[in-house]
């Protein structure tokens, strides 16, 4: 294994390396800023074989894309490294390379009332190391919530899905069941209908459909079952069904499951970011501009998931190279404020008396 040489402060640190954070920080380095990524390295699609809907790359397995994102952030003399931020705040607060602070989970609790962004920001990692940076690039995607159903979280990302666009294809002409799940359950169902022919939509802990809902459901032929699901059942590691709280077996052989989508940003509590609920009512995201992922912190941008519950590979990646544009057109400002005040100190006129 090839050690780099890590530096002490850094244009930018990209907090999570996965679509966003690897397409931001390649920008970057591109753009000749030193960059480091720091990764915990669980991106969110994970236990999915296929990364899809994704041109030119299309079933790749997403390990091997993120490999060689990082294979190509490297080669621009971008610096990755695996560990864990677990805060960040304004200022400097380290004492060297990649320094040992004394407590890094005190930093959680910094003060953020600077809003200067040139004063910087530190960075504190699980294991005891700090590193500076000029500005920040947050990608640190978000949390899927599961129901609590027995035996769910082990069919996740195989045959327990949320996505149609990701697994619709995979899962086409089967017998799929929708759990009744959030604001967007409903939504689903009738997306999954697109793929099946054979949906059935179960109510689970939410209200009965309202009658413009059943009416779309009966139209489309989706039933609705009553009831709570309390646990998925399995066969040679596939899915066979769901067992209802009454005992009812329902034969099903895949699941699609809408998760509450919860950003992964505790640690921007110390710069005065906290996630909020999004308008949809699917989960908490950072808010941040649309087009260039800038947040209310001035230094502060995010990319993917983190503040785009909806985004694909394909978005996260782009909306990623987006903020790492912006990052790098934003420190082109402050530099050439700085040159011009120095030019013109150094070409204003001496008084002579
Ligand atoms: C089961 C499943 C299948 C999917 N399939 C598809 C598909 O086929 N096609 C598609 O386009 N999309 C798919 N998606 C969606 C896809 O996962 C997301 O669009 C994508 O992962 C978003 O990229 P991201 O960079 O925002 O976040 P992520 O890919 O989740 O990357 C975030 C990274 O940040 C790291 N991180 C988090 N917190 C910290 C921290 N404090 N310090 C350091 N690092 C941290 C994480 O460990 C992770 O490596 C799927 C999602 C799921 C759940």
């Amino acid at each position: 294994m090839v050690t780099e040489q890590l530096n002490d402060s850094y244009d930018v640190v990209v907090i999570g390396g996965g679509a966003a954070g690897l397409n931001g920080a390649l920008m970057l380095a591109r753009a000749r800023r030193s960059v480091l990524v720091i990764d915990a390295g669980q991106p969110r699609n994970a236990p999915a074989d296929g990364v899809h809907g994704l041109f030119a790359r299309e079933g790749v397995p997403p390990s091997e894309l993120l490999a060689r994102g990082r294979e190509e952030v490297r080669g621009y003399g971008g610096h990755i490294i695996d560990g864990e931020v677990v805060a960040a705040h304004r200022g400097d607060r380290t004492a060297g390379p990649l320094a040992h602070a004394e407590s890094p989970r005190q930093v959680a609790t910094a003060d953020h009332e600077s809003a200067d962004a040139s004063a910087g920001f530190t960075v504190a990692l699980a294991d005891g190391r700090t590193v500076r940076a000029r500005r920040l690039l947050v990608t640190t995607g978000l949390v899927d919530e599961l129901p609590e159903i027995d035996g769910l979280k082990a069919r996740w990302g195989r045959d327990a899905i949320h996505c149609p666009y990701c697994h619709g294809w995979e899962v086409r002409d089967r017998a799929i069941g929708v759990i009744g799940n959030g604001p967007m359950a409903i939504h689903l169902a009738l997306l999954f209908r697109q793929w099946s022919e054979d949906v059935v939509f179960f109510q689970h802990t939410m209200s009965p459909p309202t009658a413009e809902q059943a009416e779309q459901l009966a139209a489309r032929g989706i039933p609705v079952i009553a009831g709570a699901v309390s646990a998925v059942e399995t066969e040679d590691d596939r899915l066979t069904g769901v067992r209802l709280a009454d005992g009812t077996r329902v034969a099903r052989t895949a699941l699609a499951v809408p998760t509450r989508m919860v950003a992964r940003a505790g640690l921007l509590a110390g710069l005065g970011l906290h996630p909020v609920e999004h308008p949809s009512g699917a989960g908490e995201y950072i808010p941040a501009e649309a087009l260039t992922g800038k947040t209310e912190v001035p230094g502060v941008w995010t990319a993917g998931n983190v503040t785009d519950l909806s985004a694909q590979v394909g978005n996260a990646a782009a909306a990623g190279a987006m903020a790492g544009a912006h990052i790098n057109a934003d420190l082109v400002n402050e530099e050439t404020a700085d040159a011009v005040a120095a030019y013109r100190a150094a070409t204003e006129p001496v008084a002579v008396h």
